[in-house]
Formats: C-alpha cells, sequence, structure tokens
C-alpha cells in the first residue's frame, strides 16, 4: 500500500508536468515502467487509490448522463459587442467601487465543473442550465490536466472549459479521414458528451482552468486569489491572464487578445472582463441570467487585412481630432472598405500605425471600421506626424490624456458637428438636414446655433442651390414639428458632454430642462447612469450663460421639449433605491415601480424615500438604515404593486 501511495504520487507528479506544464522531466519509458508496477500492485490487491492515474483510462460506456445539481449556480455571462456596451459595463461596475478589473480570454468549447472533497476528485458535470448539469465523470477523467489529488480539504467546486486545439483537431482528421471533425468547438463538446469514454480519450480534449465556483472554507476574494489557487493546486489555467487598473488598460487587453487569438492553437470568440474584488460582486450581485460584475467582449467575425495609405484628422463637436485612415480597398463583410478609424492620436501611437503599415481593420456595428493594430509585414514605413494647429481653422491643438483637441470653440467643423448631432434621429430628429446640407447652411446662410434652424426662411432656403420649393417646405415642416421633441431627445441633442441616449433618458424622468437644470451634484449621481465626470459636466453646462441665453433663445423660439406623462399609481411621488438580489431582474423591478409612478435612483441619498432590499443586500440597506429611509421586502414590493 506505501509503495503504491508513492507511485501515485511519483506519477502524478510527472503527469503534471508533462500536462500541465508542458515540461517534461521523464521520459515515457520511464513513466510506463512505474505505471505498470502500479497496475500489476493494484491487480494483486484489488484497490485502486482515489488519487491512482488508472482511472484516468476511459471505463465502459455509459448508459446515459445521470443529472447534477450544481452546489452555486453557474451562470453564463452578458455579452457586449460594442465599445459603447463595454463602456456602460465601466459606468455601472465603477459606481459600486470597482477599481481592478481581470481580462481573460474567453474559450469557445465546452463548460466543465469539477468537484472535489477532502482533497480528493468526487465527480465532473457539464454546465447544463446553470443550476442542473450532465455527470460526466468517467468521460472527463481520461483528461489529464487536472489533478485527482489536492491540498485544499473543504468542498471545491472549479470550473473550466473543454477544448480541442486546433493542432490536435487537425491530426485527428488527418489520422481519421472516414470521421471528420468539423470545428473545434462541437468536437470538444462532443467528446465530453460521449458515453463512451474511450471516444473522449480518442479526441484528446483538454481543459483550461479559469474559475473557483464554490468553497466551502475560506473561499478567495478576488480573480487574482482564484487564478493563483487554481495554479498552487495543480490545474491547468492560460498563460495571458491580465490585471488592469483602469478602462484604458482594459481596453488594451482586449484589444491584444483579440491580435493575439489569431496564432492561438486554441478556439476563442472573445475577451471576458471581471470585476477583481469579490466583495464589489456581492454587492452588485445578478440578473436572473447573468453576473453583473462581469462581462464577455464578444469579437466579431467580421475582420481584414489592408495597409494604411493616409491618415487626415476629424473634428467632432467636442473638438477632438479623431484620426481616420485611408486604406487600400479591401472587402469586408459584403463591402469595399476604403476608410477605416482609430479612437486618438494615443490610439494611434499606441498601436503603432504607420502610412504604410499592414494593419487589421474590423467592422462592428459602426458604419467605418476600425483598425485593431498593425500587424508587421508593410514597407517603408512612415510615421504619422502629430498635429501642431487643428487641420480645419488653425487654432492650436491641446492634448488632454491621449486625446488632442482643437481649442477653438466656433472652428468650422466642430460648430456643424453639433447642428448636425441636435438634427440626427435621436435628437430634434430633422429629416433633410444632413451633415452636408448643414455644412452649407452653415456657409452660406450663417447658421451656427441650434436656435438659429427656427430663424430660417422660405426667401432665405430659395437662395441655395438645389433648394425647390416642396425641399424647402418639407424642410420648414420638419423644423417646425421639432420644436415638440421628446424632452430626452432634447437634452440628449444639447450635446452635454457625456450625456448619451440612456443617461438622457435618465435626465428626463425630472420632467422639464429647467428641473434638470436645479438638479444637485449628489442627485445627478445617484442616477443609474450618470457617473461624477458627466454630472460635472451637467452643472457646468447649465451655469454656462452663454448656453442659458441659447437655452432662453429657443424656448422663445417655440421649442417646447415634452416629457413622458408622469404615471401615477402605488409609486407615485417616490424615489427609490433596490438593492440585493430579487427574483426578477433588476431592470424588470424598476420598470413596474416606474409605471407606479415611482421614480429609481442607483445610490441612497437624502431624496431617497424607499429601499426595496433582496437578498445579501450589503451597503445600501445599511445606508438606508443609517438614514432611517423605510425599508420594503421583495414580497412587500409585489403586494405595493398589486402583483
Ligand atoms: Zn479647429
Amino acid at each position: 500500500m506505501e509503495r503504491m501511495k508513492e507511485l501515485c504520487k511519483i506519477l502524478n507528479k510527472w503527469a503534471y508536468e508533462y500536462y500541465v506544464l508542458d515540461a517534461p522531466t521523464v521520459s515515457d519509458r520511464e513513466y510506463d515502467k512505474l505505471y505498470d508496477e502500479l497496475r500489476e500492485l493494484e491487480r494483486e490487491s484489488g484497490v485502486v487509490l482515489k488519487e491512482s492515474p488508472t482511472r484516468r483510462v476511459g471505463g465502459e460506456p455509459v448508459k446515459g448522463f445521470q443529472k447534477h445539481t450544481h452546489i452555486s449556480r453557474l451562470y453564463s455571462l452578458d455579452k457586449a459587442v460594442t465599445d459603447d456596451e463595454l463602456s456602460a459595463f465601466f459606468t455601472r461596475t465603477e459606481k459600486q467601487g470597482a477599481k481592478i478589473y481581470t481580462v481573460e480570454y474567453k474559450y469557445d468549447g465546452l463548460t466543465i465543473c469539477l468537484t472535489y472533497d477532502k482533497g480528493a476528485f468526487v465527480r465532473a458535470t457539464t454546465r447544463g442550465d446553470g443550476r442542473v448539469g450532465e455527470d460526466v465523470t468517467a468521460q472527463a477523467l481520461t483528461v489529464k490536466s487536472f489533478p485527482l489529488e489536492i491540498s485544499y480539504q473543504g468542498t471545491l467546486e472549479v470550473r473550466g472549459e473543454a477544448v480541442i486545439r486546433l493542432s490536435v483537431l487537425d491530426k485527428y482528421n488527418r489520422e481519421h479521414p472516414e470521421e471528420q471533425l468539423k470545428n473545434a468547438r462541437n468536437a470538444a463538446a462532443g467528446a465530453i458528451r460521449n458515453l463512451d469514454p474511450k471516444v473522449t480519450a480518442l479526441r484528446k480534449p483538454e481543459i483550461l482552468f479559469y474559475d473557483v465556483n464554490y468553497m466551502s472554507e475560506e473561499p478567495v476574494m478576488t480573480q487574482t486569489g482564484a487564478m493563483e489557487f487554481l495554479k498552487k493546486e495543480g490545474f491547468k489555467t492560460f498563460p495571458y491572464f491580465k490585471v488592469c487598473q483602469s478602462r484604458e488598460e482594459v481596453q488594451a487587453a482586449v484589444d491584444e487578445i483579440e491580435i493575439g487569438r489569431k496564432s492561438l492553437d486554441v478556439l476563442t470568440d472573445g475577451a471576458v472582463v471581471k470585476v477583481d474584488d469579490e466583495r464589489v460582486r456581492r454587492t452588485m450581485g445578478y440578473t436572473d441570467k447573468f453576473p453583473r460584475w462581469a462581462i464577455a467582449f464578444k469579437f466579431e467575425a467580421e475582420e481584414a487585412e489592408t495597409t494604411v495609405k493616409d491618415v487626415v484628422w476629424q473634428i467632432g463637436r467636442t473638438g477632438k481630432l479623431t484620426p481616420l485612415a485611408h486604406v487600400e480597398p479591401v472587402e469586408l463583410a459584403g463591402a469595399t472598405v476604403q476608410k477605416a478609424t482609430l479612437n486618438n492620436f494615443g490610439d494611434l501611437t499606441k498601436k503603432g500605425i504607420k502610412l504604410g503599415a499592414r494593419v487589421l481593420i474590423r467592422r462592428s456595428n459602426e458604419v467605418i471600421p476600425e483598425i485593431l493594430g498593425a500587424i508587421g509585414g508593410g514597407e517603408g514605413e512612415v510615421p504619422v506626424l502629430r498635429p501642431v494647429t487643428c487641420p480645419a481653422c488653425g487654432s492650436p491643438v491641446k492634448e488632454v490624456g491621449a486625446n488632442l483637441f482643437c481649442t477653438n470653440d466656433a472652428c468650422p467643423p466642430r460648430v456643424v458637428q453639433r447642428l448636425t448631432h441636435y438634427c440626427s434621429k435621436n435628437a430634434a430628429d430633422i429629416g433633410g438636414l444632413s451633415e452636408n446640407t448643414l455644412t452649407l447652411l452653415y456657409e452660406k446662410l450663417n447658421v451656427r446655433r441650434f436656435s438659429d434652424l427656427y430663424l430660417l426662411t422660405e426667401e432665405a432656403l430659395s437662395g441655395l442651390e438645389g433648394f425647390k420649393d416642396k425641399k424647402i417646405n418639407n424642410l420648414l415642416g420638419e423644423i417646425e414639428k421639432s420644436k415638440q421633441m421628446p424632452l430626452d431627445n432634447f437634452l440628449y441633442a444639447i450635446g452635454i458632454d457625456g450625456i448619451g441616449r440612456v443617461a438622457a433618458r435618465d435626465l428626463a424622468r425630472f420632467g422639464s430642462v429647467e428641473a434638470v437644470a436645479k438638479l444637485s451634484f449628489e442627485e445627478l449621481c445617484a442616477l443609474e447612469n450618470v457617473g461624477e465626470v458627466t454630472a460635472n459636466a451637467i452643472l457646468r453646462f447649465f451655469s454656462d450663460p452663454q448656453n442659458q441665453e441659447e437655452l432662453e433663445r429657443l424656448f422663445a423660439l417655440g421649442v417646447s421639449p415634452k416629457a413622458k406623462e408622469k404615471k401615477t399609481g402605488s409609486f407615485s411621488g417616490e424615489t427609490v433605491v433596490l438593492t440585493g438580489s430579487l427574483s426578477i431582474p433588476r431592470g424588470d423591478a424598476q420598470k413596474l415601480i416606474e409605471e407606479a409612478g415611482g421614480v429609481c435612483g442607483s445610490s441612497v441619498t437624502g431624496k431617497t424615500t424607499l429601499v426595496v432590499a433582496g437578498e445579501s443586500a450589503g451597503s445600501k440597506l445599511k445606508k438606508a438604515q443609517e438614514l432611517g429611509i423605510p425599508i420594503l421586502s421583495e414580497e412587500e414590493l409585489f403586494q405595493r404593486l398589486g402583483k
């Protein structure tokens, strides 16, 4: 028995070096020799130790998969495809105190959960629906990249992704011409969910571990800690794991993954961003499907390689200079692409974009594709010079972080961009006023301010080339109609820094522009989608005399944004904050409260009149108790809603 224990220990160490570390220290022959000795001892004694590597040969086929309920639910991840969605994730998590994020690859395989108890491997299950999975212990045992014995003595569930390396798949397909496996993802799922473990063994899946799902004792309190724990216990993890201190660092890591995955032997379809700190995670909780503290950034498949020919600078409504690259025409998602954007000057420098550089471009939801990075192989590359003056108006350029700004508020393209934004679909929605038309109005009719649009006359417009009676009538009609635009559209249209459509809707709940202009810093920050920077921008906007005058002018000309009719009901007059996890998604609960006349905030302030506390409510509940704010349970919430 002692010798058997000793043999298990040595063989498991060698297997770990070979399968997890990719650094074998002995030859196959030496391994086989001890392995045979162990097999012989097991046969003689009739005993197989629980940590014995002989358990890893596929057993007999099973009749069907047993169901298994996970100790702790395995959630899937909410996904983001656009930079805006990723940005919204940061706003939400930063408000809850997230400071550190982790970034890792998102593998495209089959999620597996392994259970350990008292230091021994007990069971492997698929994720299933997150609550109940299938027992695939016999199949998983053929995979050698996880330990049968660990030092942690409590009950543990760890999570990994079963994958088949592309090179392994290739080799398999060459050796089994009669049975071609089409893609690595389906091959991995098919291998693990095969009733015959010998088939699993033949396809050689491996498991890459990335999370701890449950720990009965001394749970790790960070994602970084979870990764360290997994490594220490001998699980195979993926070498790429970034700890980031800011949005910018996360964005850089996501870009890095997108470029890096091209040369990876494992199938990936995105990057996973997680809040590192468990305490923040607990405050944020879960929706009915996803954790609120993690997101999968999914890459679009639409990418192409091309060469940068030239870089020009575009000026936006804030004065920001955005590099626009002219590239060699290339086919991308069924269209010929000749232009691609970058975020800013810093982005351009960081990604090493030069004239003549070979680059990878991606088309996401934007009209113009984006340059992901240089891929090398360009010829005669020339650096792009940093503009010293604005290419449109010649004013000095100022550098703020990674951005360059034109310092002239009246810079012509800036003014036209502001007007274009004002007239856009989700703003004043004035059909017929495109960027080109507004440029014409700027040049010929001195249109500068939003209010100038409402002073346009038939006579003035008829002097413009291409403007016939019908077109003029339509346009004036559209302009007239826009006076009654919804309040959230108006708050978005006037172009306050950082106010997108979502935040504008938050603000519009206050019923009028005047009411919004009177909000305090604290009240603004209490809104779900307004952070401190945006709150300050709002305060700055409304205290600026020029903006005040312009608003007066607009109102005097008849612009009168319409607030949504205030709903009345059992929550009329209440400002409600939801905390903890509820049995329905938080967003749905907010909608119900709003339909019953209430207003929802995201943090507890002096204006909060009610707090709804779900399960494991944290700091917000405490604050509400300190302030003596009435607290409702979920049950009481539904009672009051009459549901
Ligand atoms: Zn300028």
